[in-house]
Parts: structure tokens; sequence; C-alpha cells
């Protein structure tokens, strides 16, 4: 191990002094990689000196996602000792199910859905679990909404037609969710947003109604914290007040923005968030965690024993469930997603999380003025949102995002809202700076005039 360790050392070496220089790895083709990269499985091994080096090459050709290049999707950057915390994870190597199995770890996870629970405002009844991703929390909120609609349904299988609200801008998950959860894909609704994205209250209920006289058991509603494309924060308290008239579970998605919890300068746009049934975020977007680190707090634990636990006399030996963590989780075996979170919670405290936090709205700022003060940009986000979306001198954007990325220059993606297509620069990276903002633009921009013939063509296709 020492040895490999070694190894380890000069590959991650090679690879941030690499990063310096060249902020964008190589560009693979997915129709050559096999040739431009040794991926092959044989009968026999290598040497170390040879892994080493197929290693290195295999890291050098991969995306770079900590670079000032990054803003393709809702994570990015490296944060050291994030990532401290979650290498030696895998190195302790733990399950969390048990205490017997992960010992201290379980006060690690204890102790940051505990401090969540805290800063939400809710009592020693709150409590929740890590979970491989936000699509997966959301996953486990349905199932929690399901069952406490109807806690048969768990034993017997659902013979009722139960409906699910989210609004028109929310995450991919919420349907396949369905589709897993017995509750099927056409019985999520798709409520109509305002201009700015969010949830609109009014239809949410007249939708609601509708499934009513229709004989359907509307069982949930989910909210975003920061929807994927603009990044939009939907209302909570008119919301709950529905939910509580039809006694539904009210799920707040806050996978991409939820983290605003940690600012007191940005908790705002999650007032309300006491009142929901549950909550969940990612640390590894806006916090910056490596991936993945997911978590669900339900503001009574009996909901998540209800639905998760499963007797196993194989697994549970010792300690009280407060410490089996495994029985209220969605898997068996579980790695330690919490340590790194700790790790950096513990190295920064909560003021570190809130400035990680506010340094991304900050940069969002930066990049909305810019937009806003040049007339050659489009823009069609709003404030408050660290998702700028915009277009430049009217050029389709997904054609810009897909010769940048083929050219190696800059990873960014696009979206679409009302039928306009957009980029989408997402200033979730907290390592940059307001440099690296205006250096985005400027590569754009320099981009674009280099290629301007390719992307004007384009445009007149259109
Ligand atoms: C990213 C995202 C998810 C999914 O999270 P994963 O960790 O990628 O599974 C769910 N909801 C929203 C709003 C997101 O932005």
């Amino acid at each position: 191990m020492r040895n490999t360790l070694k190894i380890f050392d000069r590959i991650t070496k090679k690879l941030l002094d690499d990063e310096l220089n060249n902020p964008m790895a190589e560009f693979v083709p997915s129709e050559e990689l096999y040739e431009r990269i040794n991926l092959r499985l044989e009968r026999s091994g290598i040497s170390e000196d040879e892994l080493e080096e197929v290693l290195k090459d295999l890291l050098m050709k991969t995306p770079r996602t900590a670079t000032n290049r990054f803003f393709n999707q809702l994570f990015g950057g490296r944060n050291d000792k994030a990532v401290l915390g979650d290498l030696l994870s895998v190195v302790l190597n733990n399950s969390m199910y048990t205490y017997k199995a992960a010992g201290p770890q379980v006060g690690v996870e204890k102790t940051v859905i505990r401090e969540i629970c805290n800063i939400i405002g809710w009592d020693k009844n709150a409590d929740g679990t890590f979970a491989p991703g936000g699509s997966m929390t959301n996953f486990m909120s349905m199932i929690l909404a399901r069952d406490h609609f109807d806690k048969e349904i768990r034993y017997n299988g659902a013979n009722k037609s139960m409906t699910v609200y989210t609004s028109k801008e929310s995450h991919y998950s919420i349907p396949k969710n369905a589709a897993f959860s017995g509750i099927g894909r056409n019985n999520v609704r798709y409520v109509p947003c305002d201009k700015e994205g969010k949830i609109d209250p009014v239809a949410l209920e007249e939708m609601i109604q509708e499934d009513v006289e229709k004989g359907h058991a509307p069982i949930m509603v989910n909210l975003t914290a920061g929807t994927t494309v603009l990044g939009a924060f939907d209302p909570i308290r008119s919301v709950r007040e529905t939910c509580d008239r039809h006694g539904m579970w009210l799920h707040l998605d806050g996978a991409y923005c939820g983290s605003v919890i940690f600012s007191e300068k940005y908790k705002h746009l999650v007032d309300g968030l006491e009142l929901v049934d549950s909550f969940s975020f990612n640390a590894h977007k806006m916090i910056g965690t490596p991936l993945s680190c997911s978590i669900i707090v339900a503001k009574n634990k009996k909901h998540l024993y209800n639905s998760f636990s499963n007797d196993a006399n194989y697994l549970y030996q010792t300690d009280h469930d407060e410490f089996n963590l495994g029985k209220t989780s969605l898997q068996c075996g579980r790695r330690n997603d919490a340590l790194k979170f700790w790790t950096l919670w513990k190295s920064v405290g909560s003021e570190g999380l809130e400035e990680i936090v506010d340094h991304q709205f900050f940069l969002a700022d930066v990049a909305r003025k810019y937009v806003r003060l040049n007339g050659d940009y489009t823009l069609y986000s709003y404030d408050e949102s660290i998702s700028i979306c915009f277009n430049y001198k009217g050029i389709p954007a997904r054609k810009i995002c897909t010769l940048l990325y083929e050219h190696s220059e800059l990873l960014v993606g696009y979206g679409s809202f009302d039928g306009v297509e957009f980029i989408r620069l997402v200033t979730i990276n907290a390592q940059n700076d307001e440099k690296d903002i205006l250096n985005f633009f400027k590569m754009l921009e320099g981009f674009v005039e280099r290629h301007s013939s390719l992307l004007l063509e384009e445009t007149l296709e259109k």
C-alpha cells in the first residue's frame, strides 16, 4: 500500500501541475476513444511502471472539472479539505449500515445531519441520511410520501391511483422516481411556472382539485430550490397550505441550491423551509465536495424508519437503531459520504460554508452585470440565481457550446426555458474569482471572432 500511495502521489502531482498550464484536457472524440487510450483488459497483468503510465495517460485525457474552464454542470472546482476527507473514507472503507462496522464514522454522519436539522430549526424528532445523489434522495422523498399516504402500500402494493405535482422546470428524476415507486410516470402533474421559472401555486391548487374530482389521490408536491436550468426557487409557504388542505407530503428538492441554508444573506430564498416534510440537497454541488454527497432530512424520523427499515439479524447485531444507520437507508452496504463534508465543515466552520455559498452568488452577480452591460448579449435568467442564461450575438447556443468543447476551449452547456435556447453559465466553482468569470466572456468572444464564418453560416441556416 505504501508504494502504491507513492504512485498516487506522482500521478496526482502530474495532473495538478498539468492543470495549471492546461485547464482543458485534450479532446478525445468518442469515435476514437478506444484507439487513443489503452483501455483493454487482458489475460496477463502489467508491471507497476506500465500501470503508472497507463493511468497517467488516462488522467491527462479526462475532462477537468476542477479548473476555471469548467462551467458545464452544477458541480465544479476542487475543495482540498473535502477531498482529504473523501480519500480517507476510501482508505478506511467502512460501510455505514451499523455501528459495529463504522464506529465513530456513524457519529460523523449523525453530527452532519443534526447540524443541518438545527439550521432548519427542526427538533430532535428530525433525522436524515445520505444517498448516492439527488435523484436518489428525491426517490426516497417519494417513497416517504407514498407510505405517508397509505402505510399498507409497502406490504400489498398500490391499488389506488396516486398523483404527484412538480413544476415544469423541476428535475427529470421526478418522473423516473414515479416509475420506480409504483406511482407511474403518467401520474406526475407538471405545474406551470411564472416568467421567472417558479411554480404557480394557484395553478397547482386547481390541478389538485381537478384530480380529486376525478377520483385520484394527490399524495405529494415536489418543490425545487434552484431549478436545474434557471436556478429559480419555488415558494414554500403558500404550497404548504395547499398540502395541508389535502393531507399531502411536501418535499423540497434543493439538490442544486439548497445549500443557501448556510448563508444569512441568501437563506431567505428557502423561506418556510421548516414547514416542509422532507428536504434534500447536494453538498457536491454548491458546497463543492467530491461527488456524491447528497443528504435528505425529514422533519419526523418515524417516516424514515417506517419506509426504509427492515429486520436482518445477520446484519443488525449490536447497538440501538439510533446508531445503526442502515435502518433509515435506501441501501445495504453504503459508502461513507459524510466524512468529506464533515472534514470540510470542521476545517472552515459554518462561516466558511457561508463564504463558499456567498462567493458563488457574487460570481453570478459579476457575470450578470457583464451580460447586462454588453449589447451583444441577451439575458434570460434572473437575479439571485447562480445560473446565468444568455445568448451572444444571436448565435445558436448549442452550436457555440459544442464547438467550444471540440476545440478544448471551455466546457459550458445550454438549456432552454419558454421555448428559447440559451447558454447556461454556472458559477458554482468557488475557487474561481472575478477575473475567471470575465475571462470566460473574453474567451467566448475571441472564439466567436475566430470562428465567425462557421458560426454565422449556422445562424443563417436556422
Ligand atoms: C442535480 C439535480 C438533481 C439530481 O442530483 P444528482 O446528484 O445528479 O442525482 C435533482 N434535482 C435538481 C434540482 C438538480 O439540480
